[in-house]
């Protein structure tokens, strides 16, 4: 535990000394902050929010008032403002929703464009068909004290219950003619309601700075309940402080880091191909970066971590997935430390992985394959269940600037597709749903080794599979499209129908254990006919050998093709081995995970940005 009283002796100084000992404020705070609630506003420009939030060591959230009346009240103009933002990655960007027509107003699609949605309680109608706005004495109608009460903490219940929101902002806020006697209008029964209904919704609560509330009784109960906080300020203009009434509560309150929501930043990764090069934001990747003389910059290095959403219909074989502390599996635990680990990865230099919506052998390799694991129904259609886990990826993914290749089908599961027209609309499904998530930091692999004999379905197989190829190519939005491409199984060279319609080429060196034969199946790729500079990417080889000068990783790279690491549970190995087999230690805790990752970091010279 740390000890916060210096700190807290330092707020209380003044605004000059403030600044002056910000740096030391921020390493005595017991976990980074961020201000989700900042405007930018009268004489506080964003130039200015990005130098103030610099200066004393503290993130913000921008947003921006959306509803009728306000700036921002179409679909149109929140794409406007969204683009101006996303040039300034280091806020996030957050929705504030005005009065309650602002449902109505903007698109779900819209809505979730945003990093974040909060509203407050200030703007509502009365029962007698009167515009309160409560934060404005003339336009505040009380008629009876605790009737308005009522009808105030009912309004709250009932934005909550109806309005698809993150956060609760200004909250339990009070009309200037009643706001002195807080304690006495906010009894426990009201507090409870309100309290009740955030936890039900799921909606944090914002502490905010500039009106000091809620109470620290209030905020003492909804912690009880089990209700998330936020920060915000909801400054008027650039004179505002540094979270104070915040840092107040969690030092009374004991509030710690995991007591706090916080959003995911969206859509702010898109990957580019350029001839054989990859670009991350318009950068080439590894910008600069030779290794031994051997060119790094523009490639993809990645690993192969297909089960991040693994799930098992079947009773008969569930049992098997069961972790070795609880005996049970688990699907959320292990999207949950899925999550927990890629900042790991990134922070070795690993800047793409695959996952598959149907897996991959959770065995690694495997004879018969009776689980049944697939984010599609029969026909096609999306489980909601894979699809929140894959979210929840795809979005960190996005966050930390990795890409992700996405694979559709896995010889193991196609089957549980009913035909091709269920194949093909179970594309469309997948492209509508990312499309409409507004991801460009995906690569499609339509499917995992085409042309493994398990495949059930003809479209899925090597004579054809570039149909599909096609299929992905074709679709777009608003003029953006992802890249495609599919794999082969290891050794295979790839075939010219594929090699021509790809955006980039899939290989595998698995079963290839001479590193000269790899460097050799991506000269013999570059020969196939219809080959044009794209780039040639390894996504699969379960050969090691880091400790050596020459294995199949350095291989590769002397030929200019990514490398993708793919690594299984052997028999007798324990828990932490592998990123294939069911349950997944996702950390970096193996001998031979560790081996890579160094050996990763070594070649990228990756130091991660802060
Ligand atoms: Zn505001």
């Amino acid at each position: 535990m740390r000890e916060y009283s210096i700190n807290f002796r330092k707020i209380r100084l003044s605004a000059a000394a403030l600044l002056i000992s910000s740096v030391l404020l921020c390493q005595e705070d017991p976990f980074p902050l961020i201000d989700l609630h900042v405007h930018i506003k009268e004489d506080f420009t964003i130039e200015k929010a990005l130098q103030k939030s610099r200066n004393e060591h503290i993130q913000y959230g921008i947003a921006i008032n959306c509803g009728l009346g306000f700036p921002v009240h179409s679909d149109r103009q929140v794409d406007s403002f969204l683009l101006v933002m996303r040039k300034y990655p280091e806020f996030y960007i957050g929705m504030q929703a005005e009065g309650r027509e602002w449902v109505k107003i903007f698109s779900k699609e819209s809505i979730a464009k945003f990093d974040y949605v909060f509203t407050d309680a200030m703007t509502f109608t009365d029962a007698k068909g009167r515009r309160n706005r409560i934060w404005i004495k003339e336009e505040t109608w009380i008629d009876d004290e605790q009737k308005f009460m009522d009808y105030l903490v009912k309004t709250i219940v009932k934005i909550m219950n109806e309005e698809p929101i993150n956060i609760y902002v200004n909250p339990t806020f009070l009309p200037a003619q009643m706001a002195d006697r807080y304690d006495y209008f906010w009894t426990e029964k009201r507090m409870d309601e309100v309290i009740a209904a955030a936890r039900k919704n799921n909606i944090a609560i914002e502490i905010n700075n500039r009106y000091r509330i809620p109470s620290e009784k209030f905020i003492r109960r909804a912690k009880e309940a089990g209700v998330k906080f936020t920060i915000g300020t909801n400054n008027a203009d650039s004179r505002f402080g540094r979270a104070e009434y915040a840092l107040e509560m969690i030092k009374k309150c004991g509030l710690q880091e995991s007591d706090f929501w916080k959003p995911v930043k969206k859509n702010r990764t898109f990957v580019t191909i350029l001839d054989d090069k990859f670009y991350i934001n318009g950068q080439i990747t590894y910008p600069g970066r030779y290794w031994k003389g051997n060119r790094i910059e523009g490639l993809l290095m990645n690993s192969r971590m297909v089960q991040g959403i693994f799930d098992d219909l079947n009773p008969e074989t569930v049992r098997k997935w069961a972790y070795p502390d609880t005996q049970e599996w688990d699907p959320e635990r292990n999207t949950r430390e899925f999550l927990l680990n890629m900042k790991k990865w990134y922070d070795h230099g690993l800047l793409a992985f695959t996952i598959n919506l149907q897996g991959g052998s959770p065995q690694g390799y495997s004879k018969e394959q009776p689980w049944h694991n697939s984010a599609y129904n029969a026909d096609g259609t999306l489980r909601p269940d894979y699809m929140k886990r894959l979210e929840k990826i795809l979005n960190r993914a996005d966050e930390l600037g990795m890409v992700v290749i996405l694979g559709l089908f896995y010889f193991g599961q196609d089957e549980r597709l009913r035909d091709e027209a269920a194949i093909r609309n179970a594309i469309d499904n997948v492209l509508n749903w990312l499309f409409v998530r507004g991801y460009k930091n995906i690569l499609i692999e339509v499917n995992n080794e085409c042309n493994v004999n398990k495949y059930d379905h003809a479209v899925l197989k090597p004579d054809r599979v570039h149909e599909l190829i096609e299929l992905v190519k074709q679709k777009n939005r608003n003029g953006f499209r992802f890249y495609a491409g599919t794999s082969y199984g290891g050794g295979f060279i790839p075939l010219p129908n594929v090699v021509k319609a790809s955006d980039f080429i899939l290989i595998h060196g698995n079963g290839v254990s001479n590193p000269g034969n790899i460097l050799a199946m991506v000269e013999k790729t570059r020969k196939v006919e219809g080959y044009t500079p794209k780039p040639i990417l390894f996504n699969e080889d379960d050969h090691y050998d880091f400790d050596k000068e020459w294995n199949n990783f350095t291989a590769a790279i002397k030929g200019y093709a990514s490398w993708g690491y793919f690594d299984f549970r052997r028999p007798g190995e324990p828990f932490q081995d592998g990123y294939q087999s069911v349950p997944v230690d996702w950390g970096i805790n193996s001998e031979r995970k560790k081996a890579f990752f160094k050996l990763l970091n070594e070649i990228t010279g990756w130091t991660f940005p802060l």
